[in-house]
């Protein structure tokens, strides 16, 4: 049957859902609210399970062109004493890499594949759903557009990709609210510096009310790196705050928290001094949903299951919806059965790793040695013992999907 999908947003998932769609000679037209698609946003990770639907859609030189191979994980406490390293990608016998990678060129990278390979006009930018019709046979979407018109759009299905603040969501459940804030806040930037430990890891320090994390997302042709970073705080009394990525702050704001975090292998209060544009975002997620698809249209990506930016996996998670969809859809079964047997799969599987990341998912290494041995530890086999980290390491990667077995499979 032939179809025609409209999706509503042109983040990373509406546009890998874009290219999938293609790829499987499915008609679909892509909608996004803002006037210009700008690289914005610092770094997110690409685990082994979405980049296989990545390399597979012919994107594996594209990012290598402007990612780094993760190569491993590790977590520290707040003296820079190592509690967990695992490797990550390739080097843990995955047959995919994990990336780490910018947002913004990301987006930017599939932007232009989708131009390249569907026409330079197929993304419709300046066009905010705000409403659509399901006759049963079919939807109309309604766009307003940038010069305060309204537009129809008539097509088989609608897909809302729009994100945490998902205006499809908010039609569909108009009670919900905003985002429920997780009571801190995280600060992002990124700096120009040497590389630190192999130049591809990931780390984390710290525990639950005092956090930092970097990675390097990007090399330059003197060696030195674009390091992501986070420094992530408890604090309680938040007023309410919009969740706007591109709020940007001073580091006067967060410092001072992490001025003697000098360690062995890193400067952190000289990484911090090192960047040029801060980013403040509170952590917040929203509650699973108890429904995803309603007739001819469906939720996905951040718009069906925000979470905590914890174990990697907001953009992950989005992509693995899309290679689900897309495979549902090119079934021989009506539009609505797809996105039903879209939704048995997907919604309790990302439902899962919304609620383990409110519980920290695999960071939680930090908050127990912190409870544990606040001031240091000599050998953390005595604090906690490796069959235990190796459990926690075990369990979020089932639950998440992304054991090397379930991936290489
Ligand atoms: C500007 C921005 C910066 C980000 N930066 C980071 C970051 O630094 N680190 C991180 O971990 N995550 C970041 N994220 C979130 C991250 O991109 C997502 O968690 C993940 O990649 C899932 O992507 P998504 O495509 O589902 O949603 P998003 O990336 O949020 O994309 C949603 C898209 O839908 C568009 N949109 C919104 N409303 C409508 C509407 N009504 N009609 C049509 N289009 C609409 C938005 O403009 C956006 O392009 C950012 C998101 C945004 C929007």
């Amino acid at each position: 049957m032939a179809r025609k999908v409209l999706i509503a947003g042109a983040g990373p998932v509406g546009l890998t859902l874009t290219l999938l769609l293609h790829e499987n000679g499915i008609d679909v037209e892509l909608y996004e609210s803002v006037t210009e698609l700008k690289p914005l946003g610092v770094g997110i990770n690409l685990l082994p399970h979405s980049v296989r639907v990545l390399h597979q859609l012919g994107l594996e030189a594209a990012l290598d062109d402007i990612a780094i191979r993760t190569s491993n994980l590790q977590y520290y406490n707040k003296f820079g004493q190592l509690i967990w390293s695992e490797p990550r990608g390739l080097a843990a016998g995955y047959q995919f890499p994990q990336y780490s990678i910018h947002r913004g060129y990301f987006q930017q990278m599939l932007q232009q594949t989708v131009q390249q390979r569907l026409g330079s006009d197929c993304i419709k930018t300046a066009h905010k759903l705000v409403g659509w019709s399901d006759s049963g046979d079919g939807i109309t979407a309604r766009f307003l557009q940038g010069d305060g018109n309204l537009t129809e759009v008539a097509g088989s299905c609608l897909i809302a990709a729009d994100g945490i603040n998902s205006s499809a969501r908010r039609i569909l459940y108009p009670d919900e609210g905003d985002p429920i804030y997780g009571g801190r806040v995280l600060w992002r930037g990124t700096s120009l510096a040497k590389p630190f430990l192999d130049g591809r890891t990931m780390f984390m320090a710290g525990h639950q009310d005092c956090k930092f994390v970097a990675y390097p997302i990007g090399e330059q042709a003197d060696g030195a790196q674009l390091i992501n970073w986070i420094a992530e705080l408890t604090v309680t009394d938040l007023k309410s705050e919009m969740q706007n990525w591109n709020r940007e702050v001073s580091t006067d704001k967060f410092g001072a928290a992490f001025r003697t975090w000098r360690f062995d292998w890193l400067d952190i209060p000289a990484l911090i001094d090192q960047c040029n544009h801060v980013y403040e975002f509170p952590l917040s997620d929203r509650d699973p949903l108890p429904k995803w698809s309603f007739g001819n249209m469906t939720l996905i990506g951040d718009a069906a299951h925000p979470m905590y930016p914890i174990g990697s996996n907001g953009a992950s998670q989005g992509i693995l919806d899309a290679e689900n969809l897309v495979a549902e859809l090119t079934r021989s079964q009506p539009v609505n059965e797809a996105f039903m047997s879209y939704e048995s799969v997907r919604r309790p599987a990302t439902a899962k790793i919304v609620l383990l990341n409110r519980q920290n998912g695999p960071e939680q290494v930090m908050q127990l040695a912190e409870e544990r041995a606040p001031d240091g530890f000599s050998d953390i086999e005595n604090v906690i013992p490796r069959v235990e980290l190796e459990e926690i390491a075990a369990r979020y990667k089932q639950t998440a999907g992304f054991t090397v077995e379930a991936v290489n499979r």
